[in-house]
């Protein structure tokens, strides 16, 4: 792997290794030029690594962003194949609760034939037999999306960058904090921490939910905030096997490929409960490779930088409200993280250029694993050197 001796001139530099700096680096060094990427810590450990792994078009809305996610999964289902990196077509199951609900999910169903992301509705019973673990007297309906993806991405992004490190053009530069970038008239340099600094013709800067670091200025008054989200792994001593990755009706209220579509038919559905909708909680229940349940999330957003400390009320909300889901689990917690991402409000994506040769991409929200290969991909394409 190529850590060890870096050359000072490159065509492009990326900073930061989670999901969008990965594979902008990834895409510029497949155009051929010398990339170098810079992460802070050994390999990225923040958002990109924390989430539940899930590439799912099916919450994304018609258009640009769906096209990005479809993208995507082209992309994954190529790279993990090369790399040997499992990729599971697990498919989402959306559960209706209410009779409403579940009339919802099935005018969808019909909405969606022909789509590019097919969907078919399951009654009562079908859902209720499609999992080992669903509450009967809870479900009254689903929306399956056979083609939604899941990996563990931790094990991707430590793969995918050892790889790009190997096997190309492309340095990895870890351990190293960027903490300046600077353009000149026909190139731009960029030093770090340990005093080193390196030049290149264009930087890219993916820095996730450190906004303060570089460019801080760029970032006031723009619309960006913070989310902080609590997730749990609980034991599955009986090794039962959930079959598909498990949404609540909550995410028919906050998906906005659900919202459009409610508004489209003039329906709209109950909110959650006050206290789900003060933490943000919406319940995903999904299982990692090793057949453990990973159990998320909350949404607490925040104007400045939140800690990472987590709250026991939210935990117990979300335990709660899966309880009500799912039967013949035991909720017991093995572990509990809390992940933070940015998100731009208006257009989904913060991406400005503060300089001809610099370009700041952050504010993905909860879609970056989804629609972060397919953005950069676009993005590379576009940059000329
Ligand atoms: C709990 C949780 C669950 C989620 N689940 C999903 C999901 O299932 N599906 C989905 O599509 N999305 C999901 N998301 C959203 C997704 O994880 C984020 O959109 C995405 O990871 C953001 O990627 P990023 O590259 O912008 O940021 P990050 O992953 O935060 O990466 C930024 C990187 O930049 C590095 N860095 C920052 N500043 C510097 C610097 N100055 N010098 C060097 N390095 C620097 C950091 O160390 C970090 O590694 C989830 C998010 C969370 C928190």
């Amino acid at each position: 792997m190529s850590t060890q001796t870096y050359q000072r001139n490159y065509d492009v530099i990326v900073i930061g290794g989670g999901v969008l700096g990965a594979f902008h680096a990834y895409f510029a060094m497949q155009r051929g030029w010398k990339t170098l990427l810079i992460e802070r810590d050994i390999f990225p450990q923040q958002a990109s690594v924390r989430n539940f792994g899930l590439i799912i078009p099916s919450a994304m809305p018609p258009g640009i962003w769906r096209d990005r996610a479809l993208a995507s999964c082209d992309i994954y289902e190529e790279l993990t194949s090369q790399l040997g990196v499992p990729l599971r077509r697990v498919g989402t199951q959306y559960l209706a609760h209410t009779a409403a609900e579940a009339r919802f999910l099935k005018q969808m169903s019909i909405a969606m034939q022909g789509s590019p992301c097919p969907a078919e509705f399951l009654n009562a019973e079908e859902t209720i037999h499609s999992s080992c673990c669903l509450n009967p007297e809870f479900c009254s309906g689903s929306l399956y999306f056979p083609q939604d993806l899941q990996l563990d991405p931790d094990q991707f992004f430590r793969e995918l960058i050892n790889w790009i490190a190997c096997t190309s053009d492309c340095d990895y530069l870890p351990k190293t904090t960027a903490v300046s970038v600077r353009e000149r008239s026909s190139h731009c340099q960029v030093k770090t921490a340990d005093g080193r600094a390196f030049h290149a013709e264009h930087v890219i800067v993916c820095s996730g939910a450190d906004l303060q670091t570089l460019f801080p200025e760029e970032y006031i008054e723009r619309n960006v905030q913070y989310c902080k989200l609590q997730m749990l792994k609980i034991s599955n001593p009986e090794n039962r096997t959930l079959g598909t990755s498990i949404a609540s009706p909550i995410a028919l209220t906050r998906y906005p490929a659900f919202l459009n579509t409610q508004f489209l038919q003039g329906i709209t559905l109950d909110a959650p409960a006050a206290e789900l909708q003060e933490h943000g909680i919406q319940i995903w229940m999904t299982q990692n490779q090793h057949n453990e349940f990973i159990l998320g999330d909350s949404h607490a957003y925040s104007v400045d930088p939140p800690t990472e400390r987590m709250s026991a009320e939210v935990e117990e909300l979300i335990i709660n409200y899966a309880r009500k889901m799912f039967v013949k689990l035991d909720f017991q917690v093995t572990d509990r993280w809390c992940g933070i991402y940015t998100e731009e409000k208006a257009a989904g994506l913060f991406h400005k250029q503060p300089g001809e040769r610099i370009q700041l991409l952050t504010g993905i929200g909860g879609k970056g694993m989804t629609t972060g290969p397919g953005l950069a991909k676009e993005n590379i394409g576009q940059l000329s050197l």
